[in-house]
C-alpha cells in the first residue's frame, strides 16, 4: 500500500505489516487495556519511523550521486530501498552505505543529549507499566543504537556486508568481493541461526533469511557479470568488422 512521497521517493507498506501492527496491538491492550494498545502502537510506529529515517539516509545520499530511488517498501523485518543500480565504484557504494547506519546513530546521539542523564536504569524497571513519553524517548534511543548496530553486521544484504564488499572491491573485481562478502555473510548467518535457535526462533528466521538472500544477491552479480562480458565480446566483435569494412567514400577513380 502506498502512503506518501518524500523527494519523489514513494514511502510503501507491505500489508504484512497491518498484521504486525495488529498483533503489537492487541499484545498493549492484554497488557494495560487501551492505553497499552495505543502506546505499544505509538512505540511501533516510531520504531518504525526510524527505520524510514535509515532509509531515507541511504537514498538521500544515492540521490547525492544521481541514482534514482523510486521506492521505499516497509516490511514487518525492515525496510527496504529500491535503487535503480548499486554503483559499481568501492567509494560511492561505502558512503551509501554507511548513511543509513550513521543516521540510527546520529538519532541515538541526539537522544542521548536531550534526555536526562537518570533515565536509561528507569526504562529497564518500568517495562511492564505504560512508559512514559520520556521513557520512550530513552528506548528509542536504545533501539536506534541496536538498530545501527545490527544493520553493521557483515552479512550482505545488510549494511554491514556490503560496506564490507565496498572494501574488499578496492583490491578485488566486484564479482570476488561479492563473493567473499557473502561467504563471509553465510558463515555469520549459519553461526547465528544454530545460537539463536535455542533462545529466539524469530531471530533464527531471519539469518535464515539474510543468508538466502545473501545468495540471491550473489548470483545476481554473477548474472550481471556474465552478461556484461557477453555485451563486451560483441561490441568487440562489431569494431573489428567496421574496422575490415571499407569506408564508405566513393573510391577515387583515378583514369
Ligand atoms: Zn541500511
Amino acid at each position: 500500500m502506498n502512503l506518501f512521497r518524500v523527494r519523489g521517493i514513494q514511502l510503501a507498506v507491505h500489508f504484512s505489516f497491518f498484521l504486525l501492527l495488529a498483533v503489537n496491538a492487541f499484545d498493549g491492550w492484554a497488557d494495560g487495556g487501551w492505553p497499552g494498545l495505543w502506546w505499544n502502537s505509538a512505540l511501533l510506529l516510531s520504531f518504525f519511523g526510524c527505520v524510514v529515517l535509515h532509509e531515507l539516509g541511504h537514498c538521500f545520499t544515492a540521490m547525492h550521486y544521481g541514482i534514482t530511488v523510486p521506492r521505499i517498501l516497509l516490511l514487518p523485518i525492515g525496510g527496504m530501498a529500491e535503487f535503480d543500480g548499486i554503483p559499481r565504484e568501492p567509494r560511492r557504494e561505502l558512503l551509501i552505505t554507511i548513511a543509513g547506519p550513521g543516521v540510527n546513530f546520529v538519532l541515538a546521539g541526539l537522544l542521548w543529549l536531550v534526555l536526562p542523564a537518570e533515565l536509561s536504569p528507569a526504562v529497564e524497571t518500568s517495562a511492564a507499566d505504560v512508559p512514559t513519553l520520556l521513557e520512550t524517548a530513552g528506548l528509542l534511543m536504545q533501539w536506534n543504537v541496536a538498530m545501527g548496530l545490527f544493520n553493521l553486521l557483515p552479512a550482505v544484504p545488510m549494511d554491514g556486508g556490503r560496506i564490507l564488499r565496498a572494501l574488499l572491491a578496492t583490491r578485488l573485481s566486484y564479482l570476488r568481493a561479492t563473493f567473499w562478502a557473502v561467504t563471509t555473510g553465510k558463515i555469520l548467518c549459519v553461526a547465528g541461526a544454530a545460537i539463536a535457535l535455542f533462545y529466539q526462533p524469530l531471530l533464527a528466521a531471519l539469518f535464515t533469511f539474510i543468508f538466502v538472500v545473501g545468495e540471491m544477491e550473489y548470483r545476481a552479480a554473477r548474472r550481471r557479470e556474465l552478461e556484461d562480458a557477453h555485451f563486451r565480446a560483441v561490441l568487440a566483435r562489431l569494431h573489428a568488422a567496421s574496422v575490415a569494412t571499407p569506408t564508405e567514400e566513393p573510391p577515387l577513380l583515378v583514369g
